[in-house]
């Protein structure tokens, strides 16, 4: 896990924030290794540390002493983690999420994933934590029935890299913390609650301010496909592609339909592997105006697609006018952008729910829910570059198997990483700093 950030130990040292400070008995840097094994080892939840990282496992501490550059003499307990986590807070485990993320652009290991030069960057908003009983002042309220749940959800910038590789980019909580008409509303379950598009007019400024340079096409869903997501794009210069919804702009949609009657040439045709026919048409500089009154012109896409069994499906996208359109390029804006969007449900959302990650596991029911976050967003960072990089096909290569053969599983991946954190001496050479940085990790494209 050096290997891929050999800086990682000290960046955790850089953090000046004065509550990261070294705690009497353990170390700032072994207690975040020690919150990474939690999602590293896939344990679900925060008690099995004392279980599964205990003294029956001979060379644990070994192991994470020497990851961490500690002389840890005894280990920590679940509880020890959480106190930490509390007085420390979140934010100097998502500052070193943005340390890491920055590495990994620097060195180049996401750029193939580009479109046009630009990363995507996609957009999306998730439920995490559901309580019957309130659990926060913040909590998001819904009613169902004579029920009322509480809920947290958290909106999610994710930069694509290759092989649908997802990696938390910016993060930004939904709830109701910042609810301005508290004063006006008493009653909680009347005030307009946070939203999405809301929580993105939070986002997307923390993500400029840590990536002011990077060059980025936001691609989001049919929410983002109005003027005020055209907006979001343009206000932190950013290209987009957005889902089109007829039901989102009725007006642009019966134009697109229209012109694309005049343009019939704009047309191109082609089959997917799995042989089904897919046809795009686009018009570039369609016009709109917005219930604001901003005028706006981009490029309309859609793909119609038929399966072998003749069942259609219509995909069609927004795209901003500085990206090009054309019939050289309408397939991969369509494949390697638009499509790309399913991405952080199936490759983010979804793994990091349903693998043992545990994504809506209540780590904490403190303050501290956030940090663990942010740890799961390190850890599943790091998890995605072992499962999809070289090294892990070169060993399997060595054994004369497949990287998926060689485990069967990314669960049981998980769990012979447990088993030789506790049980193998990991030897010198896995923690060789210099070495580590003279390793060139390559990401599986297909
Ligand atoms: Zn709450």
């Amino acid at each position: 896990m050096r290997h891929f950030f050999p800086e990682l130990n000290a960046w955790i040292d850089d953090i000046h924030d004065p509550r990261f400070k070294p705690f009497i008995t353990y170390h700032k840097r072994f207690l975040l290794w020690w919150g990474l094994a939690l999602f590293f080892f896939k344990l679900s939840s925060r008690r099995q540390l004392d279980f599964q990282l205990n003294t029956d496992g001979p060379r644990v501490l070994d192991n994470l002493n020497r990851l961490a550059d500690t002389k840890q003499k005894t280990r920590p307990v679940n509880g020890t983690l959480n106190y930490f986590l509390g007085r420390c807070g979140h934010q100097p485990v998502a500052d070193l999420r943005d340390l890491m993320v920055r590495r990994l652009i620097r060195m180049k290991a996401l750029d193939d994933a580009r479109l046009q030069r630009r990363f995507l960057i996609l957009i999306d908003g998730t439920g995490m934590l559901r309580f019957r009983q309130r659990h926060c002042d913040h909590c998001l309220t819904r009613r169902y029935g004579d029920k009322t749940l509480y809920l947290h959800q958290v909106l999610e910038a994710k930069l694509l890299g290759p092989g649908g590789m997802v990696v938390s980019i910016a993060t930004e909580f939904i709830d109701n913390r910042d609810m301005p008409d508290e004063a006006t509303e008493p009653d909680p379950a009347k005030r307009k609650q946070d939203c999405e598009l809301k929580a993105c007019d939070r986002l997307m400024p923390k993500l400029r301010e840590a990536f002011p340079q990077l060059r980025i096409c936001i691609l989001g869903d049919g929410v983002f496909g109005c003027g005020r997501g055209f907006q979001i794009a343009k206000d932190h210069n950013a290209s987009f592609i957005y889902v089109f919804k007829e039901g989102r702009l009725p007006t642009a949609w019966q134009d697109f339909q229209g012109l694309l009657r005049l343009c019939p040439q704009q047309r191109v045709e082609c089959a997917t592997p799995a042989r089904v026919r897919q046809v795009y048409r686009w018009v570039n500089e369609l016009a709109y105006t917005d219930s604001e009154d901003r005028p706006w012109s981009f490029t309309a896409v859609q793909c119609e697609e038929t399966e072998s069994d003749g069942t259609k499906h219509l995909w069609a996208w927004a795209v901003s006018s500085d990206l090009k359109v054309d019939r050289e390029n309408v397939v991969a804006v369509g494949q390697r952008g638009g499509r790309q969007r399913w991405c952080i449900e199936n490759q983010g959302f979804n793994t990091q729910k349903n693998s043992d990650l545990n994504l809506e596991h209540a780590y904490s029911h403190g303050e501290q829910w956030p940090a663990y976050y942010y740890l799961l967003q390190i850890a599943h960072m790091l998890l995605q570059l072992v499962e999809k990089g070289s090294l892990l096909r070169r060993l399997a290569a060595e054994a004369d198997k497949t990287a998926w053969t060689l485990f069967g599983s990314l669960k049981n991946m998980a769990k012979r990483l447990l088993e030789s954190v506790r049980f193998l001496w990991w030897p010198e050479w896995a923690y060789d700093a210099a070495a580590a940085g003279r390793i060139q990790i390559r990401l599986d494209s297909s």
